[in-house]
């Protein structure tokens, strides 16, 4: 008789949603994770009573109540909401995302109608060079922020931000990265467009910890190292690994951006003022610099702790060993993708989930949306 009914291999956020939702379901469930803690990308670790995001920072953020009412199930969130400060080339502090503020801090304007001048006066000379050139839709991230928000905004808070982020110039990256982000004609910093967002009070462990409550759980266990005994303990398998690994990289290895942390505890209760910094200039090596108590802590209680942690965020190529963040959805990638997602339709007893078995970029939330799927 088989162990169990069903092995989960990975016990990030998708790993331990299933396995949650199965096991409420009666399912006997294993869970096995490589890394010596659970959680995936969302672990954190506790340094002088700080929560420290170990794999960056995260802000979890929906619209949809079903979504947010099952996390708030499992621990409460707190308010959190997200607005980083971008340090730009010119020196100058900015507000994040692009709205008043920002407009105002980059123009002087003092009204939409004012900001909005200024925005499409720009808007429309990358237009008109467009169109002289006999492009209507914008072929790369340059020319989508371009058309978007202008050249002031794109050299001070774009460009090379972008580059240093993925590494490549961004007349080389696909439009959509930069559609992510709202433009807004208020003065509303609030980095997100959704109806909900926190981070879970006492930090994402507790969210882990809640999912997994009851089942058993092997860290230190790669799948890879005893596949055949694995693949032996249950009929269904739910695989949250990277994808190209799990079919031997018959057609070639996928590529992925990562990012080295630098973390720093500093003996001061407040760094930087805020959770989120952003270096906007090639000049600076870093992307960000995380001051990770501001997403736990607000107002007059950041100085209740006398120390503060700081993560430094470098933005790196990916190599064996290091681990894989960000998939590269370029041409060259997708298509050695698919090629793998179509034998994935003949291991009918495997599901593939998450962000290394489906090679996608997700946040959390639409990663609990896709387990939700399997339990309908
Ligand atoms: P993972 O968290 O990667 O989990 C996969 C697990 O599988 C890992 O624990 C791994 O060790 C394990 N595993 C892999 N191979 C094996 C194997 N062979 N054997 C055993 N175990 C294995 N989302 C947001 O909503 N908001 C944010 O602010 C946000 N910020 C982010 C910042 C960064 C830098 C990154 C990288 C992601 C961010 N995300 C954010 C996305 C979020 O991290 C993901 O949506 C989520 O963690 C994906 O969960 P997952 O289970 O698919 O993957
Ligand atoms: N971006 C930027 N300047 C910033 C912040 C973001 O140019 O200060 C761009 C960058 O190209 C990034 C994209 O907007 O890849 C999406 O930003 P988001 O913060 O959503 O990216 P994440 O860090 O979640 O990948």
């Amino acid at each position: 008789m088989l162990k169990y009914d069903c092995l989960i291999v990975g016990s990030g956020l998708f790993g331990a949603t299933y396995a949650h939702l199965a096991h409420a379901r009666g399912k006997k469930c294993l869970v096995i994770d490589k890394r010596s803690h659970a959680g995936g990308n969302i672990y954190c670790e506790e340094v002088e009573g700080i929560n420290v995001h170990k794999y960056g920072a995260h802000i979890f953020h929906t619209s949809d109540e079903k979504i947010w009412s099952f996390v708030n199930s499992i621990v409460p969130f707190n308010r959190y909401t997200n607005s980083p400060i971008a340090h730009a080339p010119n020196g100058k502090l900015y507000n994040l995302p692009f709205n008043m503020n920002t407009f105002h801090q980059m123009w002087g304007v003092k009204t939409p109608i004012e900001a909005q001048a200024k925005i499409d006066e720009q808007r429309c000379k990358a237009i008109e060079k467009m169109r002289a050139e006999g492009v209507i839709e914008p072929r790369n991230l340059e020319e989508q922020a371009l058309t978007l928000i202008g050249s002031d905004i794109y050299e001070q808070l774009i460009k090379d931000y972008t580059e240093k982020q993925w590494g490549r110039p961004c007349v080389d990256l696909p439009a959509f990265i930069i559609r992510r982000l709202p433009v807004r004609m208020t003065f509303d910093n609030n980095y997100f467009n959704d109806s909900y967002q926190g981070i879970p009070i006492g930090g994402y462990n507790k969210l882990i910890e809640g999912l997994l409550q009851g089942i058993e759980v092997r860290l230190d266990t790669d799948f890879f190292e005893q596949r055949n005994y694995w693949e032996s303990v249950a009929n269904q398998i739910v695989f949250t690994g990277k994808i190209d690994e799990y079919y031997g990289y018959r057609f070639g290895k996928l590529e992925y951006r990562t990012v080295r942390f630098e973390q720093v505890k500093m003996n001061t209760p407040n760094y930087q003022g805020n959770a989120v910094m952003n270096y906007t200039s090639k000049d600076v090596p870093y992307t960000r610099i995380i001051e990770h108590k501001h997403f736990e802590k607000f107002g007059m209680e950041i100085y209740e702790n006398p120390w503060t942690v700081i993560s430094k965020e470098y933005s790196t190529e990916w190599y064996d060993g290091m681990e894989p963040f960000y998939p590269v959805n370029d041409e060259r990638n997708t298509a050695i993708y698919e090629k793998y997602r179509a034998l994935t339709m003949h291991d009918t007893h495997v599901v593939f989930g998450g962000r290394l078995a489906e090679y996608k970029y997700y946040d959390m939330a639409p990663i609990i949306s896709r387990v939700f799927k399997y339990f309908k």
